[in-house]
């Protein structure tokens, strides 16, 4: 079980307070931002409350389904104004970092808002909300809006279980990440109990792949190179070869992990260059070595074992900041653990390797 954030009463106590809320997340949204904001959006409207979604990006394909039946808006300026200044309040899921929200960002300075931010983020732990329920040991940010609806005695409907379910499903990489707990667990087994399908939700997920998805994939596989002895996996992917397959940035999700069930890696790093100029650094650990700090000293952030963030310059650029930092982090592990490097699978290493005193978590976004 999460231990609670002290602010859940701060946070059930804002809801009260107003009536029209405008819910975002993060700009790439994934299965668990988005699935946080319709099971929030439906528990609010439940209650009587009228609720807008604004989120910088759109949803992508595989969530579509997710959100039949509420209304996302993505960011235009003019009705991005008008939603702030018809809102009481502002809810941000799934993030605590202001830049994450991306271009509603600049907005809170012009709207003295009332913002709650609800996230299990490691990085940016304080939050940048009137009220800030971070909660890092949770699994998903909907399991922590699972707690939050239970402990107010509110009802979970079939929708609503079907949005949790998915933002804990996806962000746990369906229950095998080392952030998969009891609670967790014990959460999804409720949630079953209403009535869902879970072959279909995962069908529904991951049943999106193009044949031009895979290519790239196999294209950017098969150009993996391994350094520091096998420890660390590189992959780069350029503009061209997104272009050439007709993808975008978001088409990359999934294929960092594929890496870290090659024997002996401590770490896969990804890097890719949508736009000419602009690297997405995406890191994953195997669970040896804490590799959110090397993202967030730089500007991003993200899990222990699962961090991002957009660096500027060339992928030979990138790739100087990012690998002798990680090569670094795994010179240093004690050599008492080093035995461990051969075992290692993706997200099944020990907690207490990873970082004394924090639970080990998985590729949880
Ligand atoms: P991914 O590599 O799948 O994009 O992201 C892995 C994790 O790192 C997710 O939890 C994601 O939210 C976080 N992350 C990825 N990119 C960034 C970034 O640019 N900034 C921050 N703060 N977090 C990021
Ligand atoms: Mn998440």
């Amino acid at each position: 079980m999460t231990p609670a954030s002290p602010q859940r009463p701060a946070f059930h106590e804002f809801l009260a307070r107003h009536r029209h809320f405008l819910l975002t997340t993060h700009v790439n949204p994934d299965g668990d931002g988005l699935g946080s904001e319709v099971a929030l959006a439906l528990w609010l409207q439940a209650q009587g409350k009228t609720v807008r979604v604004l989120n910088d990006s759109v949803v992508p394909t595989a969530y579509v389904f997710l959100t039949q039946d509420q209304q996302m808006e993505v960011f235009e300026p003019e009705l991005a104004e008008q939603r702030f200044a018809d809102a009481d309040a502002l809810i941000v899921l799934d993030t605590s970092n202001r830049q994450r929200i991306g271009r509603l960002s600049p907005l809170l300075d012009r709207h003295a808002i009332p913002v709650a931010v609800v996230d299990h983020h490691v990085s940016h732990a304080h939050g940048f909300g009137h009220v800030n329920v971070i909660e890092p040991e949770a699994s998903a940010t909907g399991e922590i809006l699972y707690d939050l609806i239970r402990e107010a005695g509110g009802t979970l409907t079939p929708a609503i279980a079907e949005a949790l379910y998915i933002a804990l499903m996806t962000d746990t990489g369906s229950f095998r990440f080392s952030n998969t707990d009891s609670h967790a667990h014990r959460m999804a087994a409720e949630l079953l109990a209403l009535g869902l399908d879970p072959q279909r939700l995962h069908a529904q997920v991951h049943s999106h792949a193009s044949a031009a998805r895979l290519r790239f994939f196999g294209e950017v596989l098969s150009g993996l190179e391994l350094h520091d002895g096998g420890r660390v996996v590189v992959l780069e992917a350029g503009p061209e070869q997104f272009q050439r397959h007709g993808l975008q940035g978001s088409d990359t999700e999934g294929l960092v992990d594929m890496p870290r069930n090659i024997a002996g890696v401590d770490a896969v790093a990804l890097f890719s260059e949508v736009e000419p100029g602009k690297v997405k650094v995406s890191l994953r650990s195997t669970g040896r070595v804490a590799i959110d700090q090397v993202c967030s000293r730089l500007g991003g952030g993200g899990h222990i074992h699962a961090a991002g963030v957009l660096l500027r310059g060339t992928r030979a650029e990138a790739r100087a900041r990012i690998v002798p930092e990680v090569e670094r982090l795994i010179a240093e592990l004690p050599a008492a653990t080093d035995g461990l490097a051969s075992s290692a699978h993706a997200g099944a290493a020990p907690d207490a390797a990873a970082r004394p005193g924090a639970r080990a978590r998985g590729g949880a976004a």
